[in-house]
């Protein structure tokens, strides 16, 4: 990083140059807003809560099993490097479910056999479904359990079971729930020796993180070990899929735009796959730094 910057061939002053970059994090994040509030069906979320969720996905656990919740971008692991995809992903509508798998990749998931719901044969297979598919009792315990261990020692923890976030987390798909505000202040709190609560912003973001928690570890990771399952069953199993998937299409050249486009993103996503044939046999994922 230099100590100046040029901007336009200019050197830029220290102030200017702040400013500068103040503006160009402002654009970014409302960009990220709007990405954010483009994917249809979910509730909307301010630029303080986007901000909020962002800060939640780069909380990291510790060796000890504890998550830290400050300042851990430098000392990052895979395991969290794994779920912070995942949360980016499900955030933005991208999760590689098997409706955006038949979308991105026709020429592989090319029967129903492939890209049907590996657990109860639905179709099409979208983020909600998967939610809805998952074993609820195993989220709800995954959730409380998460919940209870995110709680500050000097606090006396909420009773989050009359709020129930667990049965929202398909709706809100890493989402702030439009009632939680109003709701955290008046919920009851377990026999503690403290009396203090947490703040009704730190809940929040507790709630967040317990919602990631839970979605990937017995949501989508289970999800994922059935599908691998399926394909596995139809014949199609993950290296062949990879070299199908980075496979350049016929014609591409003379396929209509939309086409050309497809395959550029074939060559860019096939790392990802379901994203998680990485995680069951343990390899590192390149792209985290
Ligand atoms: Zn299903």
């Amino acid at each position: 990083m230099p100590a100046w910057l040029l901007h336009d061939g200019r050197v830029v002053p220290r102030r200017p140059r702040r400013l500068l970059r103040e503006q160009d994090e402002a654009i970014t994040s409302a960009q990220l807003v709007d990405q954010v509030n483009a994917v249809p069906g979910r509730p909307a979320q301010t630029p303080k809560q986007v901000a909020s969720i962002l800060q939640v996905l780069r909380w990291t656990k510790t060796a000890r099993g504890d998550t830290q919740k400050r300042k851990c971008w430098k000392i990052t692991n895979s395991r969290d490097a794994h779920m912070r995809a995942f949360g980016y992903k499900q955030l933005m509508g991208f999760l590689a479910t098997l409706e955006r798998q038949r979308a991105w990749y026709p020429g592989v998931y090319d029967r129903p056999a492939l890209f049907q719901c590996a657990k109860c044969g639905h179709s099409p297979e979208t983020q909600e479904h998967v939610h809805e598919c998952a074993d609820h009792a195993a989220v709800r315990s995954q959730f409380a359990g998460s919940f209870r261990m995110l709680q500050p020692e000097e606090t006396a923890p909420y009773n989050i079971g009359g709020l129930r976030p667990w049965a929202t987390l398909g709706q809100l798909q890493g989402r702030i729930h439009p009632d939680w505000e109003a709701a955290i202040p008046t919920l009851p709190t377990c026999p503690s020796r403290c009396t203090r609560t947490a703040s009704t912003a730190a809940t929040i973001q507790q709630l967040l993180r317990a919602s990631l928690e839970a979605w990937y570890l017995v949501i989508w990771l289970p999800r994922c070990q059935r599908t691998i399952e399926q394909e596995q069953r139809s014949g199609l199993h993950q290296g062949a899929k990879l070299r199908r998937m980075r496979a350049p299409r016929h014609s591409v050249a003379d396929a209509p735009p939309s086409r050309r486009d497809a395959a550029e993103h074939a060559k860019g996503a096939a790392d990802e796959c379901t994203g998680v044939g990485r995680d069951a046999d343990g390899r590192v994922h390149s792209r985290s730094r």
